[in-house]
C-alpha cells in the first residue's frame, strides 16, 4: 500500500533530520511513497529559516542520499509546499521570534529567559496548516521534529500536545491521520547522531534566532545547537559569529 507523509520543515536541524528520517524509512518500502515537506512563513523576524528549508529540499533533489546504494535504486520524490502567512507575526506581538522590539535572549535554551521566544500557539497554527495539506493529499502521516529539549519552555512541543493534536485533527477531519514526533523523547544530541548516520545536510540548516550571515553563537538555540554537536562527538559544521 502506498503512503504519503507530510513533514513540517522549518529549515532547522530537528525538522531536517525528521525529514531525512522519513525519506529514509519510505525508501525501505517497495511501493510508491510520497513525501511532502511543508514550510510556513509565519512572519519570523528573519527569513533565514525559509531559505534554509529551500536549500535543504534542493540538496535532496540534486544529490544521492546516503542510503541509496546503486543507480537502479530510486529515491522517494520530495515535494515542497511553502505557505506564506507573513502578516501572522504582526498579529502575535511580544515574542522575540516575531517582534523586532523584543530582544533575543542570550544563554541556555532551557533558561527561564527563553520564555520570550515562545510564539503564541505556534505549533498548533503550523501543524494545523500542515494537517490541512496532509488531508488534501490523502496523507497517512504528519511528522513533527519536536524533541525533549523543547519541553521545558515550549508547551506545544510536549507529548500531551502531540497526542491532543492527533485527536483534534482526527475529530476535525474524519481521517485516521497519524501525528508522529519521532524525537519527542530524545535529547538534541541524539538528533545530531541520527542526522550524521543518515547524511542529512546539517550544514545547510539554520537554528539561530537572529538573522545575519552566520549563527550568532549566543542565543538560546545557538547554545543548544553547539552543545548538541559537542555531546554527540560530531564536528559542528556551523559558522558562528563567536
Ligand atoms: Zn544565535
Amino acid at each position: 500500500m502506498s503512503t504519503t507523509s507530510v513533514v513540517v520543515l522549518s529549515g532547522g536541524l530537528d525538522s531536517t533530520v525528521a525529514l531525512w528520517s522519513t525519506l529514509f524509512h519510505t525508501s525501505l518500502h517497495n511501493s510508491a511513497e510520497r513525501v511532502i515537506a511543508v514550510t510556513v512563513d509565519y512572519g519570523q523576524r528573519h527569513l533565514r529559516e525559509i531559505g534554509a528549508a529551500q536549500a535543504i529540499v534542493d540538496w535532496y533533489r540534486l544529490h544521492t542520499p546516503k542510503w541509496v546504494k546503486s543507480n537502479e535504486q530510486p529515491k522517494s520524490p520530495l515535494e515542497h509546499v511553502i505557505i506564506a502567512a507573513p502578516s501572522l507575526g504582526q498579529a502575535l506581538p511580544g515574542s522575540a521570534l516575531t517582534d523586532r522590539r523584543t530582544a533575543v535572549p542570550h544563554g541556555h535554551y532551557a533558561a527561564p529567559s527563553m520564555v520570550s521566544t515562545v510564539v503564541p500557539n505556534r505549533n498548533m497554527i503550523i501543524a494545523s496548516m500542515a494537517a490541512g495539506v496532509a488531508v488534501a493529499h490523502d496523507a497517512d502521516r504528519l511528522v513533527l521534529g519536536v524533541h525533549a529539549g523543547d519541553h521545558p519552555i515550549y508547551p506545544d512541543c510536549r507529548p500531551e500536545f502531540v497526542e491532543a493534536l492527533q485527536t483534534c485533527i482526527r475529530v476535525g477531519t474524519g481521517t485516521d491521520l497519524y501525528v508522529i514526533a519521532p524525537f519527542i523523547d530524545m535529547p538534541k544530541q541524539k538528533i545530531v547522531e541520527i542526522g550524521t548516520t543518515l547524511g542529512a545536510p546539517m550544514e545547510l540548516t539554520w537554528s539561530c534566532y537572529q538573522g545575519g550571515n552566520k549563527h550568532c553563537g549566543k542565543c538560546g538555540t545557538c547554545v543548544e545547537r553547539r552543545e548538541a554537536f559537542n555531546l554527540a562527538g560530531v564536528t559542528d559544521p556551523t559558522e558562528y559569529e563567536e
